[in-house]
C-alpha cells in the first residue's frame, strides 16, 4: 500500500451533516480504513446511537457493552472502551450502542456537558503509549449535544455532501452551528473538508452538485468524489470497510484517493484554506 504523509500532531476530524443518509458513516469508516492501510495509527469514535460505524468495522456493540456511552458518562476511559478492528491492527474503534440515545438527556445538566468527549479524548491521547495520527468521529444526523461534543473535541470538520437534489439545503444551518461552536467553545476548530458522495458521473445532477459545492467552498472540497457503488453499500453487512472488502474496486480506490488528498493537507495548508472562526 502507498505510504501517505503523516501529520505532525493528531488530526481529530468530526464527520458531520445533520441530514441522514448522506454518507457520514460510510465516509468515516472508509477514510479511517484507508488511513490505516497507509500505515497511520487511527482511532474511530462512533457517536451515533445507531452504531453503524461500529457494525461496518466489525466491532461488537450490543446494548450494555463497553462503549462511548460509558466514556461520556465518566465510567470508563477511551482506553477501556476501545476495540481493535479485525481487518487493521492499527485501527481502534470506540463503539456506540443504543444506550447512547439516553446520554443527551442524562448529561443535560452537567456543567461540562459540551466537553465530555473533548476531555476524555485529551486524557486518552496524552496517556496512550501509542501516538495516533488520525481520530475520526462519526456523528449522528442531528445538531444535538452529541454532535456539539464531537465539534468541541475535534480540530477539523469534514462535511460529506450527497450528490442529490437539495444537497446544499441545510448546509447553511450546519456552517452556522459550527460558527457558534467556534465562537463560544472551540476557537481552533476548522471546517477543513467537504466530500461529495454517491456521485454518478453519468448524471447532470451529480456534476451540478459538485460544481455548486466547488463554487461556494472552492478551497475545502476534495477533487475526489465518491461514486455510488454496490460494493460500498454491501460491505457493512460483512462487517467490513470497502477498503478491506473490495480493495481493488472503484469504491475503495476513491476512498483511498480522498484519504490521500486529506493526508496531503498539512497544518499550514489547513490554516490557509479552512473556514475559521468569524469567517462565515
Ligand atoms: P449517514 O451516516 O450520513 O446516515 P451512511 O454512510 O449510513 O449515511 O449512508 C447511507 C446509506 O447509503 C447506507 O445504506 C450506505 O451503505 C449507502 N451508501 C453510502 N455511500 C454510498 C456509496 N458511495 N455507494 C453506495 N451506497 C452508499
Ligand atoms: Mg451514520
Amino acid at each position: 500500500a502507498q505510504v501517505f504523509p503523516k501529520p505532525a500532531k493528531t488530526r481529530i476530524i468530526a464527520v458531520a451533516n445533520q441530514k441522514g443518509g448522506v454518507g457520514k458513516t460510510t465516509t468515516t469508516v472508509n477514510l479511517a480504513a484507508a488511513m490505516a492501510l497507509s500505515g497511520a495509527q487511527v482511532l474511530v469514535i462512533d457517536m451515533d446511537p445507531q452504531g453503524n460505524a461500529s457494525t461496518a468495522l466489525g466491532i461488537e456493540h450490543g446494548s450494555g457493552c463497553d462503549s462511548v456511552y460509558d466514556v461520556l458518562e465518566g465510567r470508563l476511559g477511551i482506553d477501556d472502551a476501545k476495540q481493535v478492528c479485525p481487518d487493521f491492527s492499527n485501527l481502534d474503534v470506540v463503539p456506540a450502542s443504543i444506550d447512547l440515545s439516553g446520554a443527551e438527556l442524562e448529561v443535560a445538566d452537567a456543567p461540562n456537558r459540551n466537553n465530555l468527549l473533548r476531555d476524555a479524548l485529551a486524557m486518552f491521547l496524552s496517556n496512550s503509549d501509542r501516538h495516533y495520527d488520525y481520530v475520526f468521529i462519526d456523528c449522528p444526523p442531528s445538531l444535538g449535544l452529541l454532535v456539539i461534543n464531537a465539534m468541541c473535541a475535534a480540530n477539523e470538520m469534514l462535511i460529506p455532501i450527497q450528490a442529490e437534489y437539495y444537497a446544499l439545503e441545510g448546509l447553511g444551518q450546519l456552517i452556522h452551528t459550527i460558527g457558534l461552536v467556534q465562537e463560544h467553545f472551540n476557537a481552533a476548530l476548522l471546517v477543513s473538508t467537504m466530500l461529495v458522495t454517491m456521485y454518478d458521473k453519468r448524471t447532470l445532477l451529480s456534476r451540478e452538485v459538485f460544481e455548486e459545492v466547488k463554487k461556494h467552498y472552492p478551497s475545502i472540497v476534495l477533487e475526489t468524489t465518491i461514486p455510488r457503488t454496490v460494493k460500498i453499500s454491501e460491505a457493512p453487512s460483512f462487517g467490513q470497510s470497502v477498503i478491506a472488502y473490495d480493495p481493488k474496486g472503484m469504491g475503495a480506490t476513491s476512498y483511498r484517493e480522498a484519504a490521500l488528498e486529506i493526508a496531503k493537507r498539512s497544518a499550514q495548508v489547513l490554516e490557509a484554506i479552512a473556514i475559521k472562526r468569524g469567517e462565515h
